[in-house]
């Protein structure tokens, strides 16, 4: 296996991210917006009125709620989305560089692109995300015919550096830190162009202030900053408003969520009202403390939210009012992505990660206390610089002993710049990796089936996302533990509806069940353009 491979258990589908309806296949290998029109009208330039933009992804939900951000302000400039490459006019190619294998994915597409634009000159190519704020110029001294290069903190530039690369050439802009809003708290929201209309990320914290050591985050999405409360309530609520009963809470290290807005509260005479910017549980107790726990609660407590996922909480950070919150809301899953990365304390501490196995175990055992029901699924790195055959040992130890839903498993790829990418004399060696992650996948797989059968003859809600591609006739859709479940129905089922289904069968990345009935119609309209910050 290559460095940097990360291996889904659920094939091609995430998880965690279950926004995949609208996404599909093109002629250059990777997922495409592919959503119905109804550009919302330009205002700005003419000469945008008919463009037609592609956005390819690839990365984590993070990027691809950003991609939403760059289709929702090429839609408000009249642009409209394209079938395919071979119909558009501006290619906006939007990486990651989280593992290396994005990179060569880039460097290879942007190879492709160049054939494509030899033979159409008009064809206008745009890189952005955190590969593009990773290797900023060099991606112009490589592809010289790259229009625009913008980074992770100037998204909202997008439409202005399409034209500026038109009116004088090619373009590079990357910023060293994001953008504040006019009270200096987060950055302005955008409109978003969500592909589908009943689920939704939302994005509550940009950046990381841990330093993993083979983490490039930090690097390339800035220091913490927290949205304020009182705006994430209300694109929650604009969000339910329009139909939306899912929403998926994004950020870094969700658990230390509003900690940067209670300290500069306390801190200042700031004029800003603290019910707005840290809650109206917060104003009444002034603690410089998180608020997640408290966003879970009003979150949930907004009409229409059916169902609140979160990822991703940080083991050092997460503690018992994460999970009283979560026990006592009804809205928010039974189910907690909590990252492990390595079981082995050695490891953990190299990697700066703030926690032991024991503590990790733990705050486990706490969750599956407090929650019903409980699916725990994780992060882990096979070979980190110095991973020996015993810390290995003591990651199958750990996995097994927490006996997994499911696993994101990673080869431990180098990342410039980062504190383990200069431990190159402990680099370990590939064969040795392969063989670990064959040994790791086993240990995950066996707990994944052992939890998946536990299921059967239990009634799950499934909130349906449409037919299964393998077989048109079957519905497909997840539980409120993010398990895939495929199941017959007689009639169609609108996507984003809720059915009660019970589970007759189990497999190693899905149930499948027997309808039993539709317990609620979605409501949602076609297309969301909101603004999300
Ligand atoms: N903030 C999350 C946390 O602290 O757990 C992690 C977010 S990161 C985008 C997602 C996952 O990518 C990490 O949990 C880690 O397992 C994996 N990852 C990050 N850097 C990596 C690297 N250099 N090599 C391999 N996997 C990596
Ligand atoms: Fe990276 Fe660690 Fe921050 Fe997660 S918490 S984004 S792994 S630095």
């Amino acid at each position: 296996m290559a460095f940097g491979v990360g291996v889904d258990q659920h094939g091609q589908r995430c998880p965690r991210c279950p926004h995949r309806v609208l996404w599909s296949q093109n002629d250059l290998g990777g997922r495409f917006v592919t959503t119905e029109s109804g550009a919302a009208g330009s205002s700005r330039t003419m000469s945008a009125v008919s463009k037609r933009y592609l956005i390819r992804t690839h990365g984590c939900q993070m990027n691809e709620h950003d991609s939403e951000r760059i289709a929702g302000l090429f839609e408000a400039d009249g642009m409209v989305p394209a079938e395919s490459l071979d119909d558009a006019d501006v290619v906006v190619l939007n990486t990651c560089c989280i593992r290396e294998n994005a990179d060569n994915k880039l460097y290879g597409t942007l190879g492709h692109l160049k054939s494509v634009k030899a033979a159409r000159p008009e064809l206008e190519i745009v890189v952005g995300g955190c590969l593009a704020q990773k290797d900023r110029d060099l991606i112009q001294q490589k592809a010289g015919h790259v229009d625009v290069v913008f980074g992770t903190h100037n998204v909202h530039r997008a439409v202005d550096l399409l034209e500026q690369s038109r009116q004088s050439g090619p373009v590079t802009e990357i910023l060293d830190a994001a953008v504040l809003d006019d009270r200096e708290l987060f950055p302005s929201a955008l409109p978003a162009r969500r592909d589908v209309g009943y689920l939704a990320w939302v994005t509550i914290q940009i950046g990381c202030d841990n330093s993993c050591a083979f983490c490039i985050v930090p690097s390339v999405r800035g220091d913490e900053i927290s949205k304020p409360f009182g705006s994430i309530l209300n694109e929650v609520r604009g969000l339910a408003a329009e139909g939306v009963t899912e929403v998926t809470l994004l950020g870094q290290n969700v658990n230390s969520y509003g900690r940067d807005l209670t300290l500069r509260l306390r801190s200042e005479s700031s004029g800003l009202d603290p019910a707005e910017v840290a809650g109206s549980s917060w104003a009444t107790d002034g603690r410089a403390r998180s608020l997640f726990a408290d966003l879970l609660r009003d979150v949930g407590a907004i009409e229409g939210i059916r169902r609140i996922r979160y990822t991703s909480p940080h083991p050092k950070d997460f503690r018992d009012d994460t999970v009283a919150a979560m026990a006592e809301t009804a809205a928010v899953c039974e189910h907690l992505h909590l990252p492990l990365q390595s079981g082995s304390d050695s490891i953990l501490s190299a990697m700066h990660r703030g926690y032991t196995a024991e503590r990790y175990l733990e705050k486990v055992a706490a969750a599956r206390a407090g929650i019903d029901d409980l699916a725990v699924t994780t992060d882990i790195i096979i070979g980190f610089p110095g991973e020996t055959e015993a810390d290995f040992e003591s990651t199958l130890a750990v996995a097994a002993e927490v006996g997994y839903d499911s696993a994101y498993t990673f080869v431990y790829s180098p990342r410039p710049g980062t504190e383990a990418a200069e431990l190159t004399d402990r680099f370990v060696e590939h064969s040795v990796t392969v063989e670990r992650m064959n040994r790791l996948r086993a240990v995950i797989e066996r707990s994944s089936v052992r939890r998946n059968e536990a299921r059967i003859g239990r009634v799950e809600e499934v909130m349906v996302e449409g037919a299964s591609k393998k077989n048109p006739d079957v519905l497909t859709g997840r539980t409120r533990q993010n398990k895939l479940c495929h199941f017959a129905s007689a009639e169609p089922i609108r996507r984003g509806s809720y059915a009660a289904v019970e589970v007759t069968g189990a497999g190693l990345s899905h149930l499948t069940g027997e309808l039993r009935e539709v317990t609620h119609v979605a409501q949602h309209k076609r297309r969301i353009p909101v603004a999300a910050g």
